[in-house]
């Protein structure tokens, strides 16, 4: 005997769960399974990091009430400073600028964790299945069928009009769907870290590209920053296992001495970098959102950001199809909406992110020369900056309700 849902996401992690917030309430019994915890050691989503988050999905958190419980932990950030090491380019935007209170704001995963589960917890229409792993998916044309391994060696079986691939780049729900994903590897590791800086950072974000690939400093309430240092495998791997004098050293050496001398470092915790596109972003009754359809090199900070978006998307159709008396989620043309209203938000973000990295790793002198003109031309040009907003704010093309304060139900 199989449960019966209307919906079925697969993958509680920052995307999945914010889904499972947003379709909360709309009249849809929702099933959210998840592997591991939320606020376990082992939560590969909800982990040590923090996130860059932009107004846009700010706005979205805020509709949704998840903001209150985050606003606390979050970081505003006042400016973004963008240069590239020992070369003479560099641009700024500012919020003030660009009449903005914040650019965005820094927030540790684990506190978005911590706000989203107790309101998927609390809602009646969410039955939340965690510790809870699928492990088979067998599609049909009326529903999908999904086998859930329960500890200790307990299986269900749900059936459900739609299913969500919420499952992360290695995504074993899009591929059961046939849908593979194309992969490159970028040759990076990013070394994630906390670092305390002697000068105060102003609610500056740092962004300074180097020779083995860009270095962030994200500011955090307590005067640290979060480091975001790429290097090449090989040299990520001895990083790891450096002092924390000489990985101080390196991280002074490239950034220089903007802030002042690094005082202290926290855990390094090493992510390899790729880019992962999904060739669709649906198939038959299952819909794919977040690092499933696009796994992003953290460079610009967009991969939540375009995330959030698929979810606020996503949710609005369903309101919409379910306002017009259709309740069958897995509706090919809201799946077709849903791809259409997509696909140049994807593009955009996936085109921009996947050039910044191509044209700061280009080690050729003109392409330097280029770049360096590029930054100061964008430092010198106002509808530059503007742009730049506005794509990582997702306000290019439709922006969904819930990034415009408006709510659902
Ligand atoms: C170093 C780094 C820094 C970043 N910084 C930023 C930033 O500043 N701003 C930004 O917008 N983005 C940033 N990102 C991107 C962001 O982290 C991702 O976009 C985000 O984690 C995607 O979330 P997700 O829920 O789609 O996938 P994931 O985080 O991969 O979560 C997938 C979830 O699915 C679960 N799962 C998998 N398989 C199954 C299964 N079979 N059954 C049940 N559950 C399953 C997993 O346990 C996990 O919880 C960064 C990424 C990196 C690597």
């Amino acid at each position: 005997m199989s449960e019966v849902f209307d919906i079925a996401i697969v993958g509680g992690g920052m995307v999945g769960a914010s889904l499972g917030v947003a379709l909360g309430g709309l009249g849809a019994r929702i099933a959210l399974i998840e592997a591991i915890p939320h606020d376990s050691a082992l939560q590969p989503s909800f982990d040590e990091r923090t996130t860059a988050l932009s107004n846009g999905s700010r706005r979205i958190l805020e509709t949704l009430g998840v903001w209150p419980s985050v606003s606390s932990a979050a970081t505003p950030i006042a400016k973004i400073h963008v240069s590239d090491r020992g070369h003479f380019g560099f641009a700024r935007v500012d919020a003030a600028e660009q009449g903005l209170a914040a650019m965005g704001f820094v927030v540790p995963n684990r506190a978005l964790g911590a706000a989203l589960w107790p309101l998927l917890a609390a809602d009646p229409n969410v039955r939340v299945f965690c510790p809870a792993e699928v492990v088979r998916v067998d599609a049909a044309e009326a529903a999908v069928e999904l086998q859930v391994s329960q500890a200790p060696a307990e299986s269900v079986a749900i059936r459900a009009r739609l299913v969500v691939a919420a499952d992360g780049v290695q995504s074993a729900v899009r591929s059961a769907f046939g849908v593979d994903a194309q992969v490159r590897d970028y040759g990076q590791t990013a070394v994630v870290t906390t670092v305390l800086p002697q000068r105060f950072h102003d609610y500056v974000a740092y962004e300074r590209f180097t020779e083995t690939g860009p270095l962030a400093l994200l500011p955090l309430a307590d005067g640290r920053c979060t480091l975001v240092l790429t290097l090449k495998p090989d040299m990520a791997e001895a990083a790891l296992a450096w002092s924390d004098g000489e990985f101080l050293a390196e991280v002074q050496r490239r950034f220089g001495f903007r802030l002042g001398r690094f005082l202290k470092v926290g855990r390094r915790v090493p992510y390899p970098l790729a880019l992962s596109q999904a060739r669709r972003t649906s198939a038959g009754r299952c819909v794919i959102v977040g690092n499933a359809a696009q796994g992003l090199h953290p460079v610009a900070g967009m991969g939540f950001n375009l995330g959030l978006r698929d979810v606020a998307s996503l949710a609005e159709l369903i309101a919409e199809h379910r306002a017009a008396g259709r309740t069958d989620d897995g509706d090919p043309r809201l799946l077709a909406e849903y791809d259409a209203w997509r696909a140049a938000d994807r593009r955009g973000i996936i085109g921009f992110t996947d050039g910044l990295v191509r044209t700061f790793s280009n080690p050729l002198g003109a392409v330097q020369r280029l770049r360096n003109l590029g930054l100061l031309a964008f430092d010198l040009l106002p509808p530059a900056k503007t742009a730049l907003s506005r794509l990582s704010t997702g306000a290019a093309g439709r922006v969904p309700k819930l990034a415009r304060g408006v709510a659902l139900r």
